[in-house]
């Protein structure tokens, strides 16, 4: 961990790539603040990734290290993608993994947003050793 307190950032993950233009993605919604696109793999109906701009491993990285407008603004962002998506009224989950127990395979914070279907219990397991 750096003197900062904060994790190191690798500028060549993939959605810092995506975010550099450098790899092509389906893109959403995009604002100053975050750009979203849909996952290579969905999991639903619609499953779409939302990303911040700034270079922030996870979510606690994020909510730690990023100015109040960047967290405001980041959030607006989910929601839009919501509307935009038109999953306002049926609903539908977000979701973000952290560190190695939530199995996080990309080290640069983001979202989840699934929907376009009923999306059953929130984890496939109910608790310890299920
Ligand atoms: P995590 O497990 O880190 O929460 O989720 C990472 C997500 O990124 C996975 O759902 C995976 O399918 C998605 N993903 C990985 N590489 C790419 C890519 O190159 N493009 C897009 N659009 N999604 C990706």
């Amino acid at each position: 961990m750096p003197v900062s307190g904060r994790p190191p950032y690798d500028e060549g993950n993939i959605f810092a790539r995506i975010l550099r233009g450098e790899i092509p993605s389906r893109k959403v919604h995009e604002d100053e603040y975050a750009l979203a696109f849909h996952d290579i793999a969905p999991q639903a109906a619609v499953h779409v990734l939302v990303i911040p701009k700034g270079p922030y491993v996870s979510v606690a990285d994020f909510s730690v290290g990023a100015p109040p407008e960047a967290i405001a603004g980041f959030w607006r962002a989910v929601a839009e993608t919501a509307r935009k998506l038109g999953l306002e009224d049926a609903g539908f989950r977000v979701l973000t993994n952290m560190g190695h127990d939530a199995g996080q395979e990309v080290p640069h914070f983001h979202v989840h947003i699934f929907g376009g279907q009923p999306l059953g219990p929130m984890l496939a397991g109910r608790g310890p050793g299920a």
